[in-house]
């Protein structure tokens, strides 16, 4: 997960074209080559991270996606499992089906070709509040895991070392074979299905891992979780998913975010909503409203004469914008409540009251007492 602020990084704005970053990539660039700071350490560390952000920030495809995922990487998963996820996490199809490795064969001629054996993804997803989603937090979940055995170093065999000879390709790793055909003999050459290649046979197994090289183990991760990230977001942990059950790369484990409803705040992109009822009379007369917020109550005072469905609008008090220092805002709706019970004093009071108001001081009302109320 990169958390680095390439946008600082670059000292550029958050909105910046493409040419001022590249301008600005490099400026730095040349500022801290290598090559022209001989005396200063920190250079080939600062180039370094100058041309990682700039890899992502200059790539149009993967600064999108760092703007929303906070990562050049995009998320790429597949087939969560929504159902059932009251534990706060669900994994993601059960052990047997971990195992099987993706296998991708990078270039194309014949016998130089390489191959890279990638460990499976891990998808889970995690229950978060709204708070926590507002401000960031810092999780730990439990996750069941394919991992390399470090007692064999993944090979298998007793502490790494205990192979012979493969007897069937005598350690060549390739067989040839003879194939009968209407055409006459041919000879072939083919991967040792033996070794699977490797020209070496496990003499003694392992102990650990009984000589599959992995492990299977249920791991506690720390998730750190962005401050303004939102529901079904994904976090992607590149590097953390499962080992490959050959030697290989891992996958990555990828993290959705679930934020569980707010039961008095609601968020719509940054900001936050709430609608608090008052009694008619504070909204007339004027007073103060307890308003709860991400960081506890905050004292609003209304006006007199305040409108029943008055938007007030609290600034910095919404959910902090992903990768950003601001925020947005805490939006109340005022509503006017009017008693559901009433004495008989109260309600002469009442009547009084009404007699001396005019309906000049109503001029929405009095607007709709003028206005045709013919339907067409
Ligand atoms: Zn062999
Ligand atoms: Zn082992």
């Amino acid at each position: 997960m990169a958390n680095k602020d390439y946008y600082k990084i670059l000292g550029v704005e958050r909105n910046a074209s493409e040419d001022e970053i590249k301008s600005a990539y490099r400026k730095l660039a040349k500022k801290y080559h290598p090559d022209l700071n001989k005396d200063n350490p920190d250079a080939a560390e600062k180039f370094k991270e100058i041309n990682e952000a700039y890899e992502v920030l200059g790539d149009e495809k993967k600064r999108s996606n760092y703007d929303q995922f906070g990562s050049g990487d995009g998320p790429q998963f597949s087939g969560f499992n929504t159902g059932g996820m009251g534990g706060g996490f669900d994994f993601s199809g059960d052990f047997g089906d971990i195992f099987g490795d993706i296998f991708s064969a990078f270039g194309g001629s014949g016998r130089t070709r390489q191959r890279t054996y990638r460990g499976e993804d891990i998808n889970v997803a995690i229950n978060i509040t709204l708070k926590e989603a507002c401000l960031g937090t810092t999780k730990t979940i439990m996750v069941n895991k394919v991992e390399k055995c470090d007692k064999c170093m993944g090979t298998g065999a007793k502490n790494g070392k205990e192979f012979s000879t493969c007897p069937d390709c005598k350690g060549a790793g390739r067989v040839r074979y003879q194939q009968n055909t209407i055409f006459g003999t041919t000879i072939r050459e083919g991967e040792c299905q033996t070794c699977n290649g490797t020209g070496k046979i496990i003499k003694e197994r392992c102990p650990y891992c009984n000589g599959k090289g992995y492990t299977k183990l249920q791991k506690s991760v720390q998730v750190k979780i962005p401050a303004g990230i939102d529901n079904d977001q994904i976090l992607r942990m590149n590097g953390q998913g499962n080992s490959p059950t050959r030697p290989g790369i891992n996958g990555d484990l990828n993290i959705r975010i679930n934020v569980l409803p707010d039961k008095l705040l609601e968020r719509k992109g940054n900001d936050l909503y709430i609608d608090i009822y008052v009694p008619f009379t504070t909204l007339l007369l004027g007073g103060e409203v307890e308003v709860p917020t991400l960081e506890g109550i905050f004292n609003l005072t209304i006006k007199e004469l305040t409108q029943s469905g008055t938007v007030m609008r609290i600034k910095n008090k919404g959910a902090k914008i992903l990768h950003r220092e601001t925020r947005g805002d805490l939006l109340v709706t005022l509503k006017a409540e009017s008693p559901k019970t009433l004495d008989k004093k109260t309600k002469d009071a009442l009547k009084d009251i009404q007699n001396n108001i005019s309906q000049n001081q109503y001029p929405k009302y009095k607007k709709y007492l003028d206005t045709n109320k013919e339907v067409k």
